[in-house]
């Protein structure tokens, strides 16, 4: 097996991956209508549910073709009941996601926004639960990806049980990496993608839930065709294989970096990601980079820092003379900051986000950019 160049991605995903995974895409073509292939997806989607701790007789995965936001489309679109609303708890770029797609599909819905740098009002959530009684479902962002910001959503699911709604978060940035607890934590839904925290390739993405709610969902609206939750997770229940044509080398892929998901463990790989993310705000912090995010408030794999206030600082430049090296940065995703993200996801260690940083200083330094880094107040 020959050594494939190793990029370090800092960006939120995809991340990089080990060789082992690059090569199980390499595979004898395969029919995935063969029983050998439904036999591998099966095996799959029990591994998905047992990532987040569920009990395989409550919780099932569902499989989709395409990218994370799949997920959301398919949980929002097929998880109302109708003549009910939505509350989506917004803070951030993947909650606005969730509300773009509230509106394409005209899904009645209320946008509760609070500041990308604070956790919601819980006060606010409820009060706004207890007002508006035809709220079914509640749907939030686990790590908001575009801050850092992480939610509390152990309280966000009770107070939506509370109320009779069913909760629905968006875990594609925590998924397999922040350990997640889907019965501790109050989640009916969840989800991610295999290019995230598994550290595989995109295509494959999936939704873990509860099975009963799928099924009640038999007689919601169907309003889409190709990203209706029951209409897959029946169709793989009844034949054994996906409704449409799978990613099939992503899977293969997906499989292996399960493999090496349970042989790193769930507590080792996130002491693992907790220690790239330290050396990231060590880092930061030893040119004088200043966060969006507060310490207590960050989810442990985003760093989102603030451009400084230098004429020679220039975005572009630092991102391509990291990237002619091996490293690649990612802009931020406020509109009402400058910033840019260093992200702990991937196959990557301290180690490596040393290399990243002397890359980085120097690049500043030929830029000409003033170390520490200068911030007008
Ligand atoms: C990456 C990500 C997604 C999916 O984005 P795609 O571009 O569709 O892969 C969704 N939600 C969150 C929180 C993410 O980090």
């Amino acid at each position: 097996m020959e050594a494939i160049k190793r990029n370090v991605l800092l960006n939120p995903g995809p991340s990089t991956t080990t060789d082992t995974v690059k090569y199980a895409q390499v595979v004898p073509d395969i029919c995935p209508r063969e029983k050998e292939f439904g036999g591998l997806m099966k095996g799959l989607r029990e591994d998905l549910v047992r990532i987040v701790h569920g009990d395989l007789d409550t919780y099932t995965a569902v499989l989709f073709c395409g990218s994370g936001t799949i997920n959301i489309d398919v949980c929002l679109n097929s998880l109302l009941p109708a003549g009910k609303k939505v509350l989506v708890v917004n803070n951030g770029a993947y909650s606005t996601r969730a509300v773009e797609i509230c509106q394409a599909y005209g899904l009645p819905h209320i946008d509760l926004r609070f500041p990308v740098d604070q956790q919601p009002d819980l006060e606010l959530v409820e009060k706004t639960l207890r007002e508006h009684p035809d709220i079914a479902l509640v749907h939030t962002t686990h790590n908001e990806t575009g801050t850092g910001l992480l939610n509390p959503i152990r309280a966000l699911g009770a107070l939506a049980h509370r109320y009779g709604a069913v909760f629905t978060v968006d875990t594609t940035s925590t998924y397999a990496m922040r350990p997640i607890d889907v019965e501790k934590d109050n989640v009916d839904f969840c989800m991610a993608s295999a290019q995230k925290g598994l550290m595989a390739f995109t295509g494959l993405s999936f939704v873990i839930g509860r099975k009963a709610v799928i099924e009640q969902s038999a007689t919601y609206p169907i309003r889409s065709y190709y990203c209706n939750l029951w209409l897959q997770y029946d169709y793989f229940e009844r034949t054994g294989e996906m409704h449409f044509t799978p990613p099939v080398q992503t899977i293969y892929a997906t499989l292996q970096a399960l493999r090496e998901y349970w042989a790193e463990g769930e507590q080792a790989k996130w002491a693992r990601h907790t220690r790239v993310f330290c050396a990231i705000n060590d880092g930061l912090a030893a040119l004088g980079f200043r966060q969006v995010i507060r310490p207590e408030l960050r989810s442990g794999l985003v760093a989102s820092a603030l451009y400084p206030d230098d004429p020679n600082w220039s975005f572009e430049r630092i991102h391509d003379y990291c990237y002619e090296r091996g490293f690649t940065i990612y802009p931020g995703k406020i509109s009402s900051a400058n910033t840019f993200r260093l992200c702990a996801l991937g196959a990557i260690d301290e180690a490596d986000v040393r290399s990243f940083f002397r890359v980085f200083r120097q690049g500043l330094t030929e830029l000409g950019v003033q170390i520490p880094v200068i911030y007008q107040n």
